[in-house]
């Protein structure tokens, strides 16, 4: 055991043939590569309006303090999400971002005995998490890039342990109707744990509030009916601090109890809570960022339109549009002219690019950019 292509045989068998996550391309990283400034980033779905006042005061404010530890229960953190959901604080579990409350659940729940079922084109996290504790993962085929609930229900065996379903999806911004989603929890062995992935939670709330033909997300009056559920939300996305790193699952005590013991003790740091906390609070930058969103959508979409491309309708802060051609090569153009998007290959849809719906100018910035590159190819 001299080499070092050797300790790679040391690592457990899932991680062994493990490929990372990819993430959004940085826009300093660009910045180095091309010597470009002034670099627009739609890859990542985070927040174009940036973090909130009162988010960025706690954060002030709560720096005087960073020699001492957080507080490991995220206590008022918790009581603000218990007041907001009306549930009780022992049915929260605190993450370093939702992604850790993923894994919690792989750890907690998982053997190389289990199987995991996610769809097709579902969020990439799943297979990580499955994979890296050498559980079984099914892909069921979606359907119109949806999630098949039935054929995900008929996937199920005595080996299933977790399934996740992301509503909406990322990358391709698919909706599940509250009822079949209801129907399939409904429907699921008490030995099944369904994990509901609501990361885009409140861009579909807010388009529920301004048009009374969208459905509201009713997922939590559920968690008293089904022990084995749990619902994953975020301050990554609509509240704007993707870069601090605050997730949370919402469930059963049971459940809660469970995750909490393979937590480490303090896995939120101190600005963390303090900005979620005082950014659930902030009712204005949320709407701000709900309307930024439902325009961006809006514009962006007008622009595919007026380029006569496709794209699947997004109940996200983010659009896949259907190039008709590899969009590697397009997202590559892209980069050179300053502007990052998401290729989606590794989701298998080698013709999609998922764009991050951005301010005003950013979008125009891209929209001009796209119809360039597509001129000349
Ligand atoms: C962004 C995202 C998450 C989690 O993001 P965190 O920053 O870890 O909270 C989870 N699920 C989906 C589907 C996402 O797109």
């Amino acid at each position: 055991m001299n080499t070092t292509d050797n300790i790679y045989q040391l690592a457990v068998a899932g991680v062994q043939s493990l490929i990372p996550y990819k993430g959004g391309k940085p826009i300093e990283e660009l910045e180095r590569e091309l010597g470009l400034s002034h670099i627009v980033k739609l890859a990542s779905n985070e927040n174009p309006i940036g973090i909130g006042q009162k988010a960025l005061a706690a954060i002030q404010k709560a720096s005087a303090d960073l020699a001492l530890y957080p507080d490991g229960n995220g206590y008022r953190l918790k009581q603000a999400l218990a007041a907001k959901y009306a549930l009780d604080a022992s049915q929260i579990t605190l993450g370093n971002g939702s992604n850790e409350i993923l894994e919690l659940l792989a750890r907690a729940f998982l053997t190389p005995k289990h199987e995991v079922i996610f769809s097709q084109h579902a969020f990439a996290v799943y297979p990580i998490v499955t994979q890296a504790v050498g559980a079984k993962a099914v892909v069921v085929p979606a359907v119109n890039y949806g999630h098949d609930l039935d054929a995900m229900l008929a996937s199920v065996t005595e080996h299933t342990r977790l399934i996740f379903i992301a509503n909406p999806n990322n990358p391709t911004g698919t909706l599940l109707s509250q009822a079949d989603v209801k129907r399939f929890i409904a429907a699921l062995p008490d030995t099944v744990i369904c994990v509901l992935d609501e990361a885009y939670f409140e861009f579909v709330s807010g388009a529920a509030l301004a048009d009374s033909a969208v459905e509201a997300i009713n997922s939590i009056d559920w968690l008293k009916l089904y022990p084995n559920l749990i619902i994953t939300r975020t301050f990554s996305k609509a509240y704007g601090l993707a870069g601090l790193r605050v997730g949370y699952g919402l469930s059963s005590p049971q459940m809660a109890d469970i995750l909490n013991r393979v937590r480490q003790p303090f896995n939120n740091n101190a600005l963390a809570l303090a900005a979620a906390e005082a950014a659930l609070d902030d009712i204005d930058h949320l709407q701000k960022t709900l309307q930024t969103n439902s325009q961006g959508m809006q514009q962006l979409t007008d622009g595919f339109k007026a380029l006569g491309l496709e794209w699947i309708p997004s109940a996200g802060n983010f659009v896949s549009v259907d190039l008709k051609q590899p969009g590697q090569p397009i997202y590559e153009a892209l980069l050179r002219k300053g502007v990052i998007v998401r290729p989606v290959g590794n989701y298998e849809m080698p013709n999609h690019l998922r764009i991050s719906i951005g301010t005003q100018v950013e979008n125009q910035t891209f929209l001009n950019a796209l119809k360039d590159i597509l001129a000349d190819v």
